[in-house]
């Protein structure tokens, strides 16, 4: 058996390539503007399965993820700049903001146990690559300068527009509304910018051949994709909201630039919803990592609940489910620190699963029942076998730890340097904690602490 992953542009299940030296695999990464919520981390944990299952079964893999931080416009009418609206907001520089939203990104990573992936490029530092691939399809006339001094994509020259997500031209009817904004500029309503001229924006801009400006977020995929990846992208990851336009713009991008099909295989995570709604800032339901630590729950209970769901379904997340996963996930780890251990080998069961494209609540379904499963004495091989992929720290022991007298002190001088509103020494009090082995939340009750 190999991996089969459903492909949204063929829309059936397919064999990733596994005939090459490597896998090579990029994921959409965020836009850094703001915490990435529980649902953007379902998303990027989906390429860490897949990244895990590859290599449990001895492949090696390249996995790249951008580092979305100039380009991401809103998507009201206005089309502004998530980086430089934020900025704005926070009264700070666009770049500021970027970095310290990118740190967390890296910090909510490394809570749910995903490995990092081997780069993240950062669209900022890209632009010259930009540069070079929006040359070339000037060169190939498949772009052209707007009236508005924008590069366009020219959408009609490219056949197969619309293939991944079933959008074809002629029935994307002008009125869209992208189209306020350029004003006829664009000669056609489905075109979009590669690079947008700078007009009145003093921020985030660079020289380039047609004029200061900054990057379309699009091209910054091909762009990087392309480029530290090459011709041969063997998976393409994420959302399900970035079927259309983002990936549909970015295939035909891409496939023109290396006169191919680019991308093998399209893998698209459906939406997390919480409590029944779809999360977002204006339904008030976004969820951080961070929420679930004050609660006291372990960030891996969060983990489990996910692979409970299959990647392509839609989830509905609520308190109570991270919960009963963080129940199971303390039991589980108790029974195997006292189930007796073998070596551990491979179990093909639990690979056939695995590898029908990630069925992973079928997964937790069959360790649930090789748990009550008293005749078996590989259990906890089977199951520490599994982690490798689920990747759950079930081999964690769970003494009873206590604060030591220098944590309870330190915690106690930060509780008061945040009630004298002294924020950078509670600042430099957090960093202790946290080296001494606590992860620390502010909430609306004080700060909370719990063992990293
Ligand atoms: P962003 O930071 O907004 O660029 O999004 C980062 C990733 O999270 C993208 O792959 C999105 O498709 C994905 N995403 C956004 N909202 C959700 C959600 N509610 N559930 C799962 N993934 C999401
Ligand atoms: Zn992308």
């Amino acid at each position: 058996m190999s991996l089969r992953l459903y492909d949204t542009l063929s829309r059936t299940p397919q064999n990733v390539n596994t005939g090459n030296q490597s896998v090579k695999i990029y994921c959409c990464g965020p836009t850094v503007y703001r915490d990435a919520h529980v649902g953007n981390l379902r998303t990027f944990l989906l390429a860490d399965l897949v990244r895990r299952v590859l290599e449990l079964t001895g492949n090696k893999v390249e996995l790249v993820q951008n580092i979305t931080d100039v380009g991401h416009m809103s998507e009201d009418f206005q089309e502004q700049d998530k980086m430089l609206l934020q900025a704005s907001q926070e009264k700070t520089d666009p770049f500021l903001i970027a970095r310290k939203y990118e740190e967390k990104f890296h910090r909510d990573l490394s809570r749910l146990n995903v490995i990092p992936a081997d780069m993240y490029p950062r669209a900022s530092e890209s632009i010259t690559l930009m540069h070079e691939i929006i040359s070339k399809l000037l060169a190939s006339n498949n772009a052209y300068v707007g009236t508005d001094n924008c590069v366009y994509f020219d959408s009609q020259s490219f056949d197969s527009y619309g293939a991944i997500s079933g959008n074809r031209l002629e029935s994307l009817k002008p009125g869209h509304r992208y189209e306020f904004v350029e004003q006829g500029a664009k000669k056609f309503h489905a075109d979009w910018a590669l690079w947008k001229s700078a007009g009145n924006r003093q921020e985030m801009i660079w020289d380039s051949p047609w004029g200061p400006g900054f990057p379309g977020w699009h091209i910054e995929c091909s762009a990087m994709s392309l480029h530290y990846l090459g011709e041969r992208i063997d998976v393409h990851i994420g959302g399900i909201d970035l079927r259309f336009p983002h990936h549909e713009n970015e295939r035909a991008q891409s496939n023109v630039i290396v006169s191919k099909e680019s991308v093998a295989l399209w893998l698209h995570g459906e939406h997390l919803l919480f409590e029944g709604r779809k999360m977002s800032k204006s339904s008030h339901n976004v969820v951080l990592l961070e929420d679930v630590i004050a609660r006291g729950f372990d960030p891996l209970a969060l983990r489990l609940c996910f692979l409970e769901n299959r990647y392509r379904s839609q989830m509905d997340l609520t308190w109570a489910a991270i919960e009963a996963a963080n129940t199971t996930l303390t039991r589980w780890r108790n029974k195997i620190a006292q189930w007796n251990k073998s070596e551990i080998t491979s179990d093909e069961e639990f690979l056939r699963i695995i590898e029908n494209d990630l069925d992973t609540p079928k997964v937790i379904q069959y360790l649930r029942a090789i748990e009550k499963d008293e005749s078996n004495s590989d259990r906890a091989t089977i199951f520490l076998y599994a982690d490798k992929v689920l990747g759950l720290n079930l081999d964690k022991q769970e003494a009873e730890k206590t604060l030591s007298q220098s944590q309870s002190d330190l915690l106690q001088q930060r509780d008061l340097a945040r009630n004298e509103k002294r924020w950078s020494d509670s600042d430099e009090l957090r960093k202790q904690l946290e080296a001494s082995g606590l992860t620390i939340s502010d909430t609306s009750d004080g700060q909370k602490w719990s063992w990293n």
